[in-house]
């Protein structure tokens, strides 16, 4: 099948991570690969970007399939289980507004910027070398440090179960993919009920 120019965005993710290697800053571009999957379920109530648009999913295809690091050994069953999926999109945003609050206590001047990244959510890794003091206004940094963290946290996360099961395990149960599922599902119950309402009245 002819390649579209969406199915290197694998390569995206290769780069963004490289990228916050060498500037953090940088980091601020996975906000793309935020708010984008939420525009288009919330827009047009598809999953578009899941299907073709993300470069973290195409990565786990491309090193788990095409490049053979995966068992591709089957997933136990509760990791697609709607409770978990629920649970651990709960357990993420918490550590999103986390995140969001540790930016709020240094732009308040109630905490200094710390040149760290924080790894599974636990392990603080020194990452002083991405950034030279006094670049951006201080919030503008901390942000940086903590969502890459929670990007390179997830893609982690995303390739250990990858290598132990399938290659897109992660996706089973990936917050971003489960945020934009249950937006679908509940513009799909909407617009079923505009049409029952309006069957009704004609
Ligand atoms: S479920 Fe998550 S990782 Fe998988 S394609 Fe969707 S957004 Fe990407």
């Amino acid at each position: 099948m002819k390649k579209r120019w969406y199915d290197y965005l694998w390569i995206w993710s290769i780069v963004y991570f490289s990228l916050g290697f060498f500037n953090i800053l940088f980091a601020w571009l996975g906000m793309i690969d935020f708010l984008l999957p939420l525009g288009i379920s919330i827009f047009l109530g598809n999953k578009k970007f899941c299907n073709s648009f993300c470069g973290r999913g195409q990565l786990f295809s491309k090193l788990g399939t095409d490049c053979k690091c995966s068992l591709n050994v089957s997933a136990p069953k509760w990791l697609s289980k709607r409770w978990f999926r629920l649970s651990f999109l709960a357990f993420f945003l918490t550590m999103f507004g986390n995140m969001i609050f540790q930016t709020y206590l240094v732009a308040s001047g109630a905490q200094s910027l710390r040149e760290a990244i924080k790894l599974f959510w636990t392990f603080k890794v020194p990452f002083g070398w991405t950034y030279a003091q006094g670049t951006v206004i201080d919030w503008v940094a901390q942000f940086s440090f903590g969502f890459y963290s929670l990007m390179l946290t997830s893609t982690l996360i995303g390739l250990i179960v990858m290598i132990f099961y399938k290659p897109r395990t992660w996706c089973t149960f990936c917050p971003m993919g489960t945020m934009t599922q249950e937006i679908c599902k509940l513009k799909s119950a909407s617009s079923k009920e505009v049409e029952n309402t309006m069957s009704n009245e004609f």
